[in-house]
């Protein structure tokens, strides 16, 4: 399959610029109004906050906290909250807008947003977390709403703070409001199947490309970069529909046996007591460097670790035939071009890893239901969403000639800017 496309503006490390360049070749072969562009390259809102925390020592600390809001057009804005030293304004309005273009790719009704506070939980006690997470939430009292603005969790945070968050939110607004935000314990109101959600998509993208481009899943191999909640979810899904995962990596290294890691194993050596969370010392393969794995000789990679792994640098020497974007942002923009000539079929992050934000629309569904769905009808749900999404993607890819990344785009684009011409403006 080949691809007809501009190449992109530049290579960017500024996740902004890169996020904006691929909206703007997708803005064009859609003929996107110019002013609508307008309207979507900007952030609709965006707050800043200082937070004054008092240490575990007695010292007051002053955290800086963000929350981008790039649109609510299709609904009430989602996205994660992000603790991280690095959390920069332009890091984060990119990651508001990645939320808004997923959330329209997979048809769910909701916009973009995307939060953080420039810190470091690991150097933090649980209080101290908790202080910072009920200050920041606090703060953004009339920012959240179950109608209006649902964080979730993202790097740096999980079920624990998204608890704390919501009990906040309620003593604050006077009664108990589980929807205002998702990733939350099940206990409180979180969704089964929403721990494997994003794997789980994975999986079903994988399967979905393979299908194109006639594999075999029986006769296939992927190899996975990171082992956490996404790498290790797709390697024993997919491992459990046949596929040899003949590749694992975590910050430890990568593993490598070429008869197929036994997926299981590893999940159990990972998670054991004495390993903490680690593959180091993993004996069900042969240790190589990370970087060899991303160029191995395989059907299928997953890069679900960190974004920029797959740029200009190492594109060129890429042997997979598909690629599956569990991480967001793991190809730079110059790498697109690089591998839309080699004719890898890569299915973009916002659409391959958007099986987590639909689950967490299933939570927040179940929340203002008052009633749990089991994990089969949320698997069956989230994978039917999943399946329809890339079938799309991928007929719209044919329709422009375009790659799927860029077919992502259209597809969400069209769908934000049409809404919008019907919502109307001032
Ligand atoms: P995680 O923290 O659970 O796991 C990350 C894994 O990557 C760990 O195994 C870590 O050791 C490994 N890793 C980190 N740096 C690495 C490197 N340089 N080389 C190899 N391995 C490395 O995180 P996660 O929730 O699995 O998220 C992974 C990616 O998927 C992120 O980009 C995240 O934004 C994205 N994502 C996650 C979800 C979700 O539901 N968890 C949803 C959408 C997108």
């Amino acid at each position: 399959m080949a691809y007809i496309e501009p190449a992109p503006i530049k290579d960017k490390d500024n996740p902004l610029e890169s996020m904006m360049s691929r909206f703007q070749i997708a803005a064009e072969h859609l003929g996107l109004d110019p002013e609508v562009y307008d309207v979507l390259k900007v952030p609709a809102k965006q707050v800043i906050v200082s937070l004054p925390i008092t240490m575990d020592n007695g010292s007051i600390k002053v955290f800086e906290g963000c929350r981008v809001i790039h649109s609510t057009i299709l609904g009430p804005s989602k996205g994660g909250v992000r603790y991280d030293m690095d959390v920069s304004m332009d890091e984060v309005k990119a990651l508001a807008a990645w939320m808004t273009w997923k959330c329209a790719v997979v048809n769910i009704p909701y916009g973009g947003a995307k939060g953080g506070i420039k810190c470091n939980p690991r150097e933090m006690s649980a209080g101290e977390r908790e202080r910072l997470t009920r200050a920041y939430t606090q703060a953004m009292h009339d920012v959240f709403g179950k109608d209006r603005d649902i964080p979730a969790p993202d790097m740096g945070t999980g079920s624990r703070e998204m608890a704390w968050m919501m009990d906040q939110y309620s003593r604050d607004y006077g009664m108990t409001v589980n929807s205002v935000v998702t990733g939350k314990p099940i206990v409180l109101g979180g969704s089964l199947g929403r721990e494997e959600a994003t794997g789980r998509g994975v999986m079903i993208s994988a399967l979905a490309a393979m299908e194109k481009q006639k594999i075999n899943p029986f006769k296939s191999t992927c190899a996975i970069q990171g082992f956490g909640n996404v790498g290790s979810w797709a390697a024993q899904l997919l491992e459990e529909r046949g596929v040899a995962i003949v590749a694992i990596s975590d910050l430890s290294g990568a593993y490598y046996n070429e008869e197929g890691i036994n997926v299981q194993k590893a999940r159990e050596y990972r998670n054991s007591d004495s390993n903490s969370g680690s593959l180091e010392g993993f004996e069900g393969a042969v240790k190589i460097n990370s970087e060899e794995l991303l160029l191995l000789e395989v059907d299928v990679l997953v890069p679900a670790a960190v974004e920029d792994v797959i740029t200009r640098k190492n594109a060129n020497e890429i042997k997979a035939k598909i690629i599956v974007e569990g991480a967001n942002g793991p190809t730079s923009a110059k790498a697109d071009a690089i591998l839309n000539e080699k004719e890898i079929l890569a299915v973009p992050d916002i659409l391959a890893n958007a099986g987590g934000v639909t689950v967490s629309y299933f939570e927040w569904i179940q929340n203002r239901l008052g009633y749990g769905w089991t994990r089969e009808r949320v698997n069956r749900r989230s994978d039917r969403i999943m399946k329809t999404a890339f079938d799309k993607v991928y007929a719209t890819a044919k329709e422009y000639g375009v790659s799927m990344r860029i077919a992502a785009y259209i597809v969400a684009i069209d769908k934000v800017a049409k809404t919008y011409k019907y919502r109307g403006g001032f």
